[in-house]
């Protein structure tokens, strides 16, 4: 109690000088020691949990700080997401110099990512039909799994309705009727922009040497200039990173009901590294000739931040820096296959949702038939598709799965306690999936 009212004095009374030293020490982390990226935004990550979980700041002051990453860092990373897209791919189509080559190109990279994205959700559906999570959960459980979470799963199930859209309407999504419309939502429309600078860019091959060079050279440039505000905001990542894990881990809510769901977060995670790992490496070993170990020790700083921002569109600006600079793809091939694999390739929440839903159909009793399993995966592969990498997407995608096998959509108040830990690993799933197909792509077309 006297503990208890000592912190509390220290956090009323000096929550300024509390910011302060927080911030102070994250400068020395940030700023001394010579360290690596990786390792400075690996010490921010450690000091976010364990300053949340120390009791010296309570809930509601590490609430405060969540701006400095949500809002301050991860719009710096995505603040030229659209003009990075946009030149990239418009150089990336005119370097190829063939329209030959982009067909190619298209064809395998989608291919591609819709075969992984396959294989990773028969990885989860696998392992939750070996090892059945959400089997006996007694009614006391269910029961305060519902008082705590019903609003918010409610909420989110009518997200899912709201923006439920059939295979032919998601098809014409594609088409931009304004592209000055699709860019200027706060969410802008990724597929409508990269449809767009394809066509800018075949129609750029098609003129002129002497009327395209101009516009071809101002893209290139701009390309260059916003790969370089990517490297001047990861200076602050750290800052951004210890925020955005510190205030994550200080509003996990159903603390207590989070022993439930050990077994379904373990199986989640470990079909994830699988997967990630696994599947990963063996297309880079049988796809690509390249050994995995050269891969991921180029790849730690995207992975990192895939998993603290939990955003794999936020991310992939680093993404293509990375893949450019270290993995060293072909900048046309880069340019085009990260971009669109932000956009349309989402492995790790297919794989989630695989999991999810048979762990869900478990709670309610549901045998879920062969022809169930396969409508989830013709169902999570589309969706990937379709719908934006931001926060949280992945469990609004898991309401329309769910209804589509007559699992009750309210189900994931279930998983929402785990949902934010979660989401940080599926994103990081993503983006190595990215990668590991721009390494591929990179190989084929020479
Ligand atoms: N947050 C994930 C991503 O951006 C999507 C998801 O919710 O699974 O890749």
């Amino acid at each position: 109690m006297q503990l208890a009212s000592s912190v509390y004095a220290f956090h009323t009374s000096f929550d300024v000088l509390g910011y302060i030293l927080l911030f102070g020490a994250l400068y020395i982390v940030n700023e001394g020691f010579g360290l690596t990226l990786f390792a400075k935004i690996s010490l921010a990550l450690l000091l976010g949990v364990l300053i949340a979980l120390s009791g010296l700041y309570d809930g509601a002051d590490l609430q405060a700080i969540r701006p400095v990453g949500s809002k301050i860092f991860m719009n710096c990373l995505t603040m030229a997401l659209v003009p990075l897209v946009f030149s990239s791919i418009v150089t990336g189509v005119t370097n190829l110099s063939d329209i030959n080559k982009l067909h190619k190109i298209g064809i395998r990279t989608i291919s591609y990512y819709i075969i992984t994205t396959v294989i990773a959700i028969s990885i989860g559906l696998t392992m939750a039909n070996i090892f059945q999570p959400g089997k006996n959960l007694d009614a006391d459980t269910r029961a305060q799994f519902e008082q705590s979470f019903q609003v918010s799963a409610e909420s989110k199930v009518v997200t899912a309705q709201e923006n439920k859209q059939s295979l032919f309407e998601g098809l014409q999504a594609i088409f931009p009727e304004n592209i000055f419309h699709s860019i200027s939502q706060a969410k802008p429309d990724m597929l409508q922009l990269i449809f767009f600078a394809i066509i800018c860019g075949i129609a750029l091959l098609q003129l002129e040497s002497k009327i395209a060079a101009p516009i071809i050279n101002l893209f290139a440039s701009i390309t260059q200039m916003t790969i370089k505000i990517v490297m001047m905001v990861m200076r602050i990542a750290p800052y951004g990173v210890f925020a955005l894990i510190a205030s994550t881990v200080a509003s996990t809510e159903g603390v207590g009901l989070l022993l439930t769901l050990i077994p379904f977060s373990i199986i989640v995670v470990v079909s994830l590294l699988i997967h990630a790992l696994g599947t990963n490496s063996l297309s880079l070993i049988l796809l690509s000739h390249k050994s995995p170990k050269w891969f991921f020790s180029r790849i730690k700083e995207v992975a990192i931040t895939a998993f603290s921002t939990s955003s794999s569109g936020a991310t992939m600006p680093l993404t293509l820096e990375v893949t450019r600079d270290k993995l060293k793809v072909k900048k046309e091939i880069s340019g085009f296959v990260i971009p669109l694999g932000a956009t349309i390739n989402m492995d790790g929440t297919a794989l989630f949702q695989g999991v999810a839903a048979i762990f869900l159909a478990n709670i309610y009793n549901i045998d879920l038939t062969l022809a169930d399993q396969l409508t989830v995966v013709g169902l999570a592969v589309m969706a990937s598709i379709g719908t934006a990498a931001v926060p949280g997407v992945g469990i609004v995608i898991l309401t329309m799965i769910l209804v589509s096998i007559g699992v009750p959509a309210e189900g994931i108040l279930f998983i929402l306690p785990v949902n934010n830990l979660l989401d940080m690993c599926r994103s990081t799933t993503n983006v190595v999936g990215d990668m590991t197909c721009a390494v591929y792509i990179d190989q084929k077309i020479k």
